[in-house]
């Protein structure tokens, strides 16, 4: 029988992986410095705290979410998104009694049952940060800017920055009766989908993919012109402090996020090389779900990036080798394998990659071996070498040779 991986689920090889972890590192490295710190969360949480925080009317709850019942009939949910389990995490162990703000990120895999293309997947990764407690624009301001930071460290340079502010309990029910009104008159032609949401949250309208959708609602009234004074105040000095560091960034009106527990400040990160699916990244205000999952009121901020799409952009133009081993140890007969795996240990006491011949194989086939594993040296030991506790090496990348005693062989490797 014939396996492959699920639909819309994928591998992650090398040397791809080289790239992924490259992105992992550098976000471990900028993130401390802001001090954000790990948090593992579970990949499965009970159904409710994702239709509860995302939104019932949103796509993630509608459509997307791979929910089912456990062995005692609970309704379980693989997690879509990380900001709802990492509320959980918060208010279930009281970390709002810490010193405030406490700053988080997490990284793993999500999953959403969504039709899979190029940059689209049933299980796809993300990094994401999430910071408790500071209601201040300067925090909006801080996780832009890191991340900012990180994309530039991992080499992503032409990306946009994409902000609105979608403003909050006081304002969004007049923002609400303005954009009620405006589709009332058009309600018919949108698509069934949308129809619902009139009812239910017209905000959604404005998220729609459906084509017609998207024309109907051109001219549609902005939530930036119906902003309180309070949203508009935090709206404008995060502008404030993000011209004050020059960080480039887009004003999008239209922009409302697929998530309803957003409030005030939403962004996303795009790229032009990805064709459709361009976000790279984005993120949001939230600051009444620490509340709604029972905490005490607490202001939160929080961003995701989408592993994929930041590693389809960094392929292209990758130019920094794979890694490859240092050394091949290419041997002859049995004792000389013996001596050639004690080296070896030797050699990666030093901190290189080695690879030894594993006994059987001709020195022709080892070399051609080593050759094509892309090792830098192989060392090759026979009897003669053996007897005379040598080496013979030869530098692969340079076509240089020679030979040296066992007991010189990591001079030649610094
Ligand atoms: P999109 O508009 O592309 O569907 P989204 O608004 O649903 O994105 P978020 O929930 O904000 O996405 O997730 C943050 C990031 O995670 C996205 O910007 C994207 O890079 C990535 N992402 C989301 N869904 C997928 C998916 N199905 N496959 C790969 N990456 C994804
Ligand atoms: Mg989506």
């Amino acid at each position: 029988m014939k396996y492959s991986a699920l639909k819309g689920i994928q591998d992650i090889l090398p040397p791809d992986i080289h790239i992924w972890q490259k992105v992992e590192s550098t976000a471990l490295t900028i993130f401390r410095k802001y001090g954000f710190q790990e948090i593992r969360i579970p990949i499965i949480e009970s159904t409710d705290i994702f239709i509860r925080s995302i939104g019932e009317t949103t796509d993630i709850v509608e459509k997307e979410m791979y929910t089912f019942p456990d062995k005692a009939g609970r309704s379980i949910t693989m997690r879509p998104e990380g900001t709802a389990p990492a509320v959980r995490c918060y208010v279930e162990h009281h970390l709002y009694n810490l010193p405030s703000p406490q700053k988080f990120f997490y990284s793993g895999p999500m999953f959403r049952y969504e039709r899979p293309q190029k940059g689209r997947f049933r299980q796809f990764y993300q990094i994401g940060v999430e910071a408790f407690g500071i209601s201040q624009p300067s925090m909006d301001a801080e996780i832009i800017v890191m991340l900012r930071n990180l994309l530039e460290g991992i080499g992503l340079k032409e990306v946009n920055f994409e902000l609105n502010s979608i403003g909050c309990d006081k304002c969004r029910p007049d923002y609400r009766n303005a954009l009620l009104n405006f589709f009332k008159s058009r309600l018919s032609d949108f698509c069934p989908d949308c129809q619902r949401r009139y009812e239910l949250n017209p905000l959604r309208i404005l998220d729609c993919k459906v084509e017609r959708c998207i024309e109907l609602r051109q001219g549609a009234p902005l939530v930036t012109d119906h902003l309180c004074s309070e949203c508009r105040e935090h709206f404008d000095e995060l502008i404030f402090r993000l011209q004050t560091l020059k960080i480039p960034y887009t004003l999008n009106p239209n922009l409302v996020r697929g998530l309803d527990y957003y409030t005030r400040t939403a962004f996303e990160v795009t790229s032009e090389h990805l064709g459709a699916q361009k976000a790279v990244a984005a993120g949001g205000r939230y600051d009444k779900l620490v509340e709604e999952f029972g905490g005490p009121q607490t202001p939160a901020i929080g961003f995701a990036l989408g592993m994929e799409r930041i590693v389809t952009l960094l392929k292209e133009n990758w130019t920094e080798e794979h890694p490859a081993p240092k050394v091949f140890i290419a041997t002859i007969g049995r004792e000389a394998e013996i001596e050639g795996f004690r080296i070896a240990e030797d050699i990666r006491a030093k901190g290189f990659w080695v690879e030894p011949n594993y006994g059987g194989a001709s020195l022709k086939s080892q070399l051609r071996k080593a050759d094509r594993i892309g090792a830098e040296f192989a060392f090759i030991i026979g009897e003669n070498e053996l007897k005379a506790g040598k080496v013979q090496w030869k530098n692969l990348k340079k076509s240089e040779q020679g030979e040296a005693e066992i007991k010189d062989i990591l001079t030649l490797l610094t």
